[in-house]
């Protein structure tokens, strides 16, 4: 069975798409959502939901809907946006220079609100209690673990189950779950300093250049994957900044670098982080540097492996609502969320993607082999009116399927 649009009524999709399109348009980066929050507590509170803000220490709204005896089942979605100048040309572009809401939390948003509508609206069809979560700070992989620190579950409840979906560039209107083991990689930041020692560039031998031993290292760290890691393991070490010195004719004092290394396992993960170490260090007393160089973690998130069982009634609920060809498997990604801090003290997760790719897009993708504009890209722009009532119906009919159905009223009750 294939439907061309999911069923959600025009009165609630609208408004859904208006908060949509008003929250692309006003983008804010990662802990500093307060207009974000301030619009996605407004809705929870609009349709029945007690809210509370500030948890986690930042922008962390948190709504409850209770309706009777049965499970706590969590929706989450991310409030903040990333540093890119948005280039889509839409009329809803972000008016916020350098912001931009290139990752679709702002759709995450959207669908999690109208799918809390929808539930609200629907309340004798089910039972238990929902919690509705807007998270900050996704893009710094603070936010989730910060909300959990804060006692999210002590004073909100523990959730049976934690649901989450993510845009992706899968075509919009279609939904992919992940298959067995992990769906998303463990990932750790890291700055590195490599100190030199400064002079004139026409006298290099009185100077040690950490601007060489930086390149040096960089093209070493490269090793780590090709030669330390097993072709099976998936591993990705990337070196995303270089920074030294401001002009040619000046040898600077340091350089710094920072890298970003996914991995499937957290033994891989730190594995590779001591190869990382030992790598720069080497580089280092190779160039003679008069100090050691220092390493600062800056984030560590673990692998996203969503709950088995969960996937498997989350796919069939999928299936009922937007018909078995709209419904997908998803690879395991080398991307990285906060997301699994939610599952702290075995809380089970389940986690989708949500296809955001509008179909004159894909086609032209399909016929020239160009790749679709991906989350983070300046030219992402989510085909909201078909992604959107999807996201609502998928979010909507998720949680339903994790709640309790009311019992029919028995035979005594009847004739009493
Ligand atoms: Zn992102
Ligand atoms: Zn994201």
């Amino acid at each position: 069975m294939t439907r061309t649009t999911p069923d959600v009524p025009r009165d609630l999709l609208q408004p859904a798409l208006e908060l949509y399109l008003d929250l692309h348009t006003h983008p804010e980066l990662s802990g500093h959502e307060h207009r974000t929050a301030d619009r996605f507590a407004a809705w929870l509170t609009r349709h029945g939901c007690t809210v509370t803000r500030g948890v986690g220490g930042g922008q962390g709204v948190v709504g409850v809907l209770r309706n009777g005896a049965g499970p706590t089942v969590m929706l989450r979605a991310e409030l903040d946006a990333l540093p890119v100048q948005e280039h889509t040309g839409l009329p809803y572009a972000s008016t916020v220079p350098g912001v931009m809401h290139a990752c679709g939390h702002d759709l995450h948003l959207a669908a999690a609100a109208g799918a809390l509508a929808l539930l609200a609206r629907t309340r004798a069809t089910w039972q238990g209690t929902l919690v509705v979560v807007g998270q900050p700070a996704e893009e710094t992989l603070e936010g989730a673990r910060a909300m959990v620190g804060d006692g999210l579950y002590e004073r909100f409840g523990t959730p049976a189950l934690v649901l989450a979906q993510h845009a992706a560039p899968l075509p919009a209107g279609t939904v992919a779950h992940p298959g067995p083991g992990p769906l998303m990689s463990a990932s750790t930041a890291l700055d590195v300093v490599i100190h030199g020692r400064g002079g004139h560039g026409g006298t290099p031998q009185l100077t040690v250049d950490p601007v060489l031993a930086a390149a040096s290292a960089v093209v070493r760290l490269q090793s780590i994957v090709s030669r330390e890691t097993a072709p099976a393991e998936q591993v990705v070490l990337t070196v995303g900044a270089l920074r030294a010195g401001d002009r040619g004719n000046v040898i600077p004092g340091r350089a710094e670098l920072c890298l970003s290394v996914r991995a499937f396992t957290d033994t891989a993960l730190d594995r590779v982080s001591a190869a990382v170490e030992r790598i720069v260090r080497g580089e280092c007393a190779a160039s003679g540097c008069p100090r050691e160089p220092e390493f600062t973690v800056t984030s560590r998130s673990p692998v996203l492996t969503p709950d088995a069982a969960a996937t498997a009634a989350l796919r069939r609920a999928h299936q009922e609502v937007l018909g078995i060809h709209r419904v997908g498997i998803a690879p395991p990604l080398t991307a990285t969320e906060d997301f699994p801090w939610f599952g702290t003290g075995g809380v089970p997760l389940a986690y989708w993607l949500l296809g955001v790719t509008g179909a004159a897009q894909w086609r032209t993708a399909r016929n020239t082999g160009a790749p679709v504009p991906a989350n983070h890209a300046p030219d992402f722009a989510p085909d909201v009116r078909t992604a959107l009532p999807t996201g609502i119906t998928a979010m909507a009919a998720a949680a339903r399927s994790a709640l309790a159905t009311p019992a029919a009223p028995s035979d005594a009750e009847t004739t009493a």
